[in-house]
């Protein structure tokens, strides 16, 4: 079995289906309410446990009532909750979204006890990080924290993916840990200071991506797919055809995904099929969490 730790954000999602995102100053009614797990990081180590995976959670929840939900959350998903630490006198963190007819989304985050998460919370696990066949980081945790953990897994030799999610420039020195890079879209022209809108610039930029450390970078392109270049493999792999319902969690569910094939030594193309396939099953789903599918059903979809 594949052994992921995933090192990041819990949050409490508050969702609201609304026919178009408001305008600032603007208020929408007609809208449904719902609460889901949701924060980066965990969307991604709960996404790795669906589709199959060992997953050891490192993150930090408030001691509210949000906090005691998502932890049960993952308790119930099988995930090894050891060094998902409660905070005392701390919110958990939580997200507002707003969701559009067409599946878009508008995102406004508190991080709450996210932003406690340290260096030290990522030592305290390097046992279970020692062991594990892929580290899957996020950045809605302090940077220092995701520096810190990129370093134990290069003296562990234990590979690392990045989702550089939400958009922010990186140094080289905490790039030349990574072993996978996947940016989407945003992300990479963020970090590369360059636009990427279209294939042949996601190309330019995976390509200056790759010189700054990265093996592999693995541009995402939303419903266009991923742009993939590795060694021996420079593509445009198309997503899944589907009807979108609420994109919210796409990236995570396909990094967390990604983590689980690899850590199974599948080829790289077969691993971004498969990672491709369980984001598309998310995307027909409401929520982030809720969303992220079962391994028969990501098999069941590759079939
Ligand atoms: P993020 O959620 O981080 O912005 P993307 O939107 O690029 O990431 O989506 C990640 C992956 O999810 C895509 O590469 C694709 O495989 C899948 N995906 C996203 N949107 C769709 C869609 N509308 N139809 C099918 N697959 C999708």
């Amino acid at each position: 079995m594949s052994r992921v730790l995933v090192a990041g954000s819990s949050n409490t999602d508050m969702i609201i289906r609304v026919p178009r995102i408001p305008r600032p100053g603007e208020t929408i009614l007609g809208g449904t309410f719902a609460v889901a797990g949701g924060g980066k990081g965990a969307n991604q180590a709960v996404a790795a446990a669906r589709a199959g995976g060992r997953v050891t959670f490192v993150a930090r929840v408030g001691d509210d009532i949000f906090g005691e939900r998502a932890l049960a959350g993952f308790e119930s998903d099988g995930l090894d909750t050891r060094f998902v630490l409660r905070t005392p006198g701390t919110a958990s963190g939580v997200a507002l979204i707003n969701v559009d007819e067409r599946g878009e989304n508008s995102i406004s985050v508190a991080s709450g006890a996210n932003a406690l998460l340290s260096p030290d919370d990522i030592a305290r696990a390097r046992g279970a990080l020692a062991e594990a066949d892929t580290v899957l980081l996020q950045l809605e945790s302090p940077l220092e924290t995701v520096a810190a953990a990129v370093r134990m897994a290069a003296e562990a030799r234990v590979h690392v993916i990045l989702n550089p999610a939400p958009a922010r420039p990186l140094d080289d020195a905490l790039l030349r840990g990574v072993t996978v890079l996947t940016p989407n879209e945003h992300e990479a022209a963020i970090l590369t200071g360059m636009p990427v809108g279209n294939e042949g610039e996601a190309r330019l930029a995976a390509t200056r991506l790759r010189a700054r450390g990265p093996e592999i970078v693995v541009v995402t392109l939303g419903a266009k797919g991923v742009f993939v270049w590795a060694p021996g493999l420079e593509t445009l792999v198309p997503a899944f055809a589907v009807e979108p319902v609420d994109t919210t969690a796409a990236g995570d569910v396909f990094n967390g995904a990604l983590a689980v094939a690899l850590g199974e030594k599948r080829p790289l193309f077969d691993a971004i099929r498969f990672a491709q396939a369980a984001a598309a099953i998310s995307v027909t789903r409401p929520g982030a969490q809720p969303s992220a599918p079962t391994r028969a059903e990501i098999d069941a979809l590759l079939r």
